[in-house]
Formats: structure tokens, C-alpha cells, sequence
């Protein structure tokens, strides 16, 4: 495994040499030790969007007819599928897009990584994280043991927003339902979030990344362990950043062992 597992660092940008305990940011500098657990109440949303929010932020009133006030959503990834290729809850959205972006990997897995909305070549192959910053998440995944077909990859939005602008809260607000509802059908052991958007989503905040990473989240009813780390397209246009990259995905590796310990039940986590 250290061999593959370098050979990934390599494609990194980690210089392997380099101490790992160098002080870039100590705040949040994460390490094998037991997980730093954000403060619960802050940050945590309903997960399934028939189930009334029990605590934490709200979800922003959705500005137009949202997916969910559509009808109940498909209790199976087939017709969750169809529904989302079928949505229209997003006026420019859907007639904009080339195709929806339901996400893709297996429906077992234990790791659910969820991104910011499709880009163009992902609305042209109707697959989430292809491209530059899909062959780097790739590396940072097996950097830690996982292949990409041993996760589930999702974003936020399944829908391109035009020229690559950020998501809208209306158009987050119609569209999270489906990512809750893919949450509630695989149960996912961890949530990994990539890049400010999709954390800043999830846990309803505007706080800068670099003080969501570091900590151990916890997202929807199901209080499902969630830990944020920098989009891999960030990481292209920043290599600098790469080792907190690293120290990010070193802490998702060591929550999730506990997490299959039973060291952190979920919900309890
Ligand atoms: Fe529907 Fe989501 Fe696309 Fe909006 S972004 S049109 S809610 S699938």
C-alpha cells in the first residue's frame, strides 16, 4: 500500500520528505490524533427534506418550486435517476444543460464525496469530476486506499451553471433534496466535501474554508461524520495548498477508521 500510496502522493505534488507536522496553518493542521468535532447546532441541516430540520441552520426558502414540492422522491436510485434527469425546478438550469449530472460509483459504498455542480465536460459526459481536477481527485482518493469506484461521487447542483458561475441559493435550496435523498439511499459511513461551495452548503455558513477543514462535521438528521477539504481544481490553480490537502484527507482516512472501529458511532460521532 506505501508504495501505490506515494506513488499518489507523487501525482500530489507531497514532497514525502517533507515533516508532516510542518506549521503551515496549526490551527488547523490535522493529524492522526483524535478528530477536533465542530460544535453541534451550527451547520447541521435536515437530511431528508420531508423530515423538518430537528436543529441546526436552516435551509434557505427555496425562491422558486423546488424539486421536493414536486412529489415525494424515488426510494430507489433508478427512479431518483430518472427524476433528476427529468427536473425542471431550475428555470435557466435545465435549459441550459446539456444533460443532468446524477453522480456516479458504487451504491454500497462508505464514502460519499460531494463537489459544487457539474463543470462543461462533466454536463458533456454526464459524469461528476472528469477532467484535470477528476484525475486529481482520483489521486487524492487512492492516496488514502480508495479507488474511485469504491466511492460514490455527487455534487450539490446536478445541473452546469452557466460559465461555471457559483450555484444560487434558490437553485441550491431546489436541488438539495436529491443529494439528500442519494444520502439517505446509500448511507454513506463518511461525507467528504470538496472545495468552499459544497461546505459552505452543507452546513449552511458563509465561513471561510479554512475554518470549516480540520474539523469533524456532521451533516443531515442521520448526523452522517462529514469532513471538508479543498475542490482538487482549487488544488490545480494552488499547488501550495496541496499539503493541507493531505493533512485534510489524513483526518477523513482516520475518522473513517474510527468510524469502522465503532471508536465513533454515527450520530454520536
Ligand atoms: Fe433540477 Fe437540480 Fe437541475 Fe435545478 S440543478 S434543474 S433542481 S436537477
Amino acid at each position: 500500500m506505501n508504495a501505490s500510496r506515494n506513488a499518489y502522493l507523487d501525482v500530489l505534488g507531497i514532497d514525502r520528505w517533507v515533516p508532516r507536522n510542518a506549521p503551515e496553518e496549526p490551527a488547523t493542521s490535522m493529524r492522526d490524533a483524535a478528530p477536533v468535532v465542530a460544535p453541534r447546532g451550527e451547520g447541521v441541516m435536515a437530511s431528508i427534506a420531508a423530515v423538518p430540520a430537528s436543529r441546526g441552520a436552516p435551509v434557505p426558502a427555496p425562491a422558486s418550486v423546488s424539486a421536493y414540492q414536486r412529489g415525494p422522491l424515488a426510494a430507489d436510485w433508478s427512479g431518483l435517476r430518472e427524476q433528476v434527469s427529468a427536473c425542471t425546478a431550475c428555470d435557466q438550469l435545465c435549459r441550459t444543460r446539456t444533460q443532468t449530472v446524477f453522480g456516479v460509483g458504487n451504491p454500497k459504498a462508505e464514502w460519499l464525496i460531494i463537489g459544487e455542480a457539474p463543470g462543461a465536460e462533466e454536463d458533456r459526459q454526464g459524469e461528476p469530476f472528469v477532467g484535470r481536477a477528476g484525475q486529481l481527485l482520483n489521486a487524492m482518493l487512492l492516496a488514502i486506499g480508495l479507488p474511485r469506484e469504491s466511492v460514490f461521487i455527487a455534487n450539490i447542483l446536478k445541473c452546469r451553471p452557466p460559465g461555471n458561475r457559483d450555484p444560487r441559493p434558490e437553485e441550491v435550496s431546489n436541488c438539495l433534496p436529491f443529494l439528500r435523498q442519494q444520502i439517505a439511499l446509500l448511507q454513506p459511513k463518511l461525507l467528504l466535501a470538496v472545495g468552499r461551495i459544497a461546505a459552505q452548503n452543507l452546513l449552511a455558513t458563509d465561513a471561510p474554508l479554512a475554518r470549516l477543514r480540520g474539523k469533524l462535521h456532521h451533516f443531515g438528521d442521520a448526523e452522517t461524520p462529514l469532513v471538508i477539504t479543498y475542490h482538487p481544481a482549487y488544488l490545480l490553480r494552488t499547488p501550495a495548498d496541496k499539503r493541507k490537502a493531505w493533512d485534510d484527507l489524513k483526518f477523513a482516512r482516520a475518522t473513517y477508521g474510527r468510524l469502522a472501529a465503532g471508536a465513533l458511532a454515527p450520530g454520536n460521532a
